[in-house]
């Protein structure tokens, strides 16, 4: 989307090698309006058929909302820790974090995904994939039907993408970024 491109190119950061700070309109302070246009591009990607979104807390949520309103459905997001409201049934899937370099839990309760979701996940960021692998899991412990995978960036010249896609998944995204220096950032 050449939108999210400029405005990558105009406000986004770079944190050491290899992480894009982009929390001034994208995961901290969200720019609602490139919000709803992301959520219409992916609406215009995958069409109908979605009947819920599923995202991982906390930089997904917008995301997973924004696309949730636009098809009309409900989004769930998996839980980074076991809280007392999470009750009943869980699904679990463990993840390693990219920007926190440990491993950690995910959860959902059972009852949100069922045998007969189609399920989108969607997630801010792909980088090695981590994060869309333990979302696949949990829909697959679910027997709930994978539609695919939608990211607002993914950084081409980290692995993930091309692993999930080599297994057959479906992974769209919105910017894809092929190279990034200190100097510039190169989009495919
Ligand atoms: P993966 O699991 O694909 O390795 O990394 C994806 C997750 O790590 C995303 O959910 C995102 O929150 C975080 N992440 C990965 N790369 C970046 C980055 O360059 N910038 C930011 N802000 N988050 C990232």
């Amino acid at each position: 989307m050449k939108e999210l491109e400029e405005k990558i190119l105009k406000e986004g950061k770079l944190l050491g090698n290899d992480v894009l700070k982009v929390g001034s309109f994208l995961n901290q302070q969200v720019d609602t309006n490139l919000l709803l246009k992301m959520a219409k591009e992916v609406k215009r990607l995958f069409g109908d058929g979605i009947t819920k979104v599923l995202t991982i807390e906390a930089s997904g949520i917008s995301f997973a909302c924004a696309i949730a309103i636009e098809y009309g459905i409900p989004f769930v997001f998996a839980k980074k820790s076991k809280t007392v409201n999470l009750a009943g049934e869980l699904v679990s899937a463990s993840v390693y974090s990219f920007t926190h370099k440990t491993e950690y839990q995910i959860f959902v309760s059972k009852e949100y995904i069922s045998s007969t979701d189609k399920i989108l996940i969607a997630d801010d960021f792909l980088a090695n994939g981590n994060s869309l692998e333990g979302l696949i899991q949990i829909v697959e412990k679910c027997n709930a039907t994978l539609v695919g995978c939608v990211v607002q960036i993914e950084k081409e010249y980290q692995n993930g993408g091309k692993v999930l896609r080599e297994k057959g998944y479906r992974i769209e995204a919105l910017s894809s970024i092929k190279k990034m220096t200190e100097k510039e950032i190169e989009f495919n």
